[in-house]
């Protein structure tokens, strides 16, 4: 898995193939006006020469579509120069049909743009000799048509006008794939920065997990090295039975540590999934399995979810989470109480999804609530846990697009609200 989602990613090489589709485009559309003018006024303008116009455009639009960019830029190209030519140079120079020379050089370097410059500096260099060409040389590979003076204004007002919109266009288009190009910087920038801080922040999370994965992974093992010791050296069997009893609180501690750093790599490494469950049912198997946790005979675990809410999300972290909660409920209980309690609650909110795990228990002093979803921290000097639990919790949470909230006073004990959004259909 990718160690971060690229929101996304822009290939700025993309408004190539757009402006030749965009080029395509104009000589379709210009081609046709031409027809119908020609239509309107019974000019003399062969039937053969707009086909011919019609025909560049629809090459060029279908090589471009099919794949075939450089052929399509290529054939486009070279083909509307060859066309201009052969039209502007069989009529009078009056007419302004060279101006479209002039404009098929501008469109030679907007289409290869800086990458391809050379190939757009050739193409301008090839419609300006052809412009120059229909001034000075008599060669033209069409038959000769004449006009009278009415029909000359009337095209050369068309073909001026025509070529203005063609430059005005072509001048648009640079200016918009400049504009694009610095939106798509701009985001890339974006994207770097929150890479960035999700680095920063992956490292330094690292740094603590190593300092704290090995001291305490180590303090339970060294303390369970000197209760041998010590009971190796003793003669009595009920102090040795003691110091079992007290190596195998150090062997849960160790095995809550290591579940809680396989939580936390499930939690980084796992793809997100969404299933359809029923959140009621859920609740149920996790008191089932915390039914022999320490110091779950004190407690009820009170389900009230709606039995009938089906919720859709990824079922290993939900597990996780409220797993982790109710069980911190249960670790955290009020050992002056005799009605020790933990509820869970669902209703919906605004269309999100609002879980809550509310207990009597001991509550969190206020200077600590903050930073209990940090990663390793304990509230409590006799906390057994590795400090990490709401840490992978509000991380799962996160992951899920929601959010993981605590209210709580000492003595009279905590709710933790779940958040979740678009889970319940
Ligand atoms: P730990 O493994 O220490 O329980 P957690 O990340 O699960 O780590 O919890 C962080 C701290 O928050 C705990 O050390 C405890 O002091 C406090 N805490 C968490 N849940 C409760 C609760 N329901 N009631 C009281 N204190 C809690």
């Amino acid at each position: 898995m990718p160690l971060f989602h690229n929101p996304r990613s822009v290939d700025p090489n993309s408004k190539y193939p757009l402006l030749v589709t965009h080029f395509s485009i104009i000589i379709l559309i210009i081609t046709s006006a031409f027809w119908l003018l020609n239509i309107i006024y019974l000019a003399q303008v062969p039937y053969a020469i707009f086909l011919g116009f019609m025909s560049i455009g629809v090459i060029t639009f279908t090589l471009n579509k099919t794949g075939y960019k450089r052929i399509a830029k290529l054939f486009g190209l070279m083909a509307i120069n060859l066309a201009v030519y052969s039209v502007a140079s069989s009529e009078s120079s009056e007419t302004g049909m060279h101006l479209f020379l002039g404009a098929a050089a501008f469109a030679a370097l907007v289409i290869y743009g800086y990458n391809e410059w050379y190939f757009g500096v050739a193409f301008m260099i090839f419609s300006l000799t052809l412009y120059f060409g229909c001034f000075f040389s008599d060669y033209s590979p069409l038959p000769e048509r004449t006009f009278n003076q009415d029909e000359i204004n009337v095209f050369f007002i068309v073909n001026s006008t025509c070529y203005a919109a063609i430059s005005c266009y072509l001048f648009y288009l640079v200016l918009f794939t400049n504009h694009r190009n610095e939106q798509v910087l701009r985001e890339n920038e974006m994207r770097i920065n929150l890479q960035n801080e999700q680095l920063k922040k992956t490292n330094t999370e690292l740094d603590r997990f190593v300092y704290s994965a090995s001291h305490d992974l180590r303090a339970p093992l060294s303390s369970m090295s000197g209760l041998i010791a010590i009971s190796e050296a003793s003669q009595d069997l009920r102090e040795v039975k003691d110091y079992l009893g007290m190596m195998k609180g150090r062997i849960k501690v160790l095995d809550k540590f290591i579940t809680d750093i396989i939580h936390y790599s499930r939690n980084t490494r796992l793809e997100l999934v969404h299933e359809k469950m029923e959140l009621w049912k859920i609740i149920n198997e996790i008191s089932d399995g915390l039914q022999f946790a320490e110091g779950a005979e004190h407690i009820s675990i009170i389900n009230s979810v709606d039995q009938k809410m089906q919720i859709s999300t990824d079922p290993t972290r939900i597990r996780m989470v409220l797993n982790n909660l109710i069980s911190n409920a249960i670790r955290y209980y009020d050992k002056n109480k005799s009605n020790c309690m933990v509820r869970v609650e669902s209703k919906l909110k605004e269309g999100n999804l609002l879980i809550t795990i509310e207990d009597n228990g001991i509550g969190i002093p206020n200077e600590h609530q903050k930073k209990i979803f940090e990663m390793f921290y304990k509230a409590t000097e006799n906390s057994s846990g590795s400090g990490l639990g709401l840490y992978i919790a509000n991380e799962a949470i996160t992951k899920l697009g929601g959010t993981l909230e605590v209210i709580s006073e000492v003595g009279k004990g905590s709710t933790f609200s779940i958040m979740l959004p678009n889970c319940v259909s």
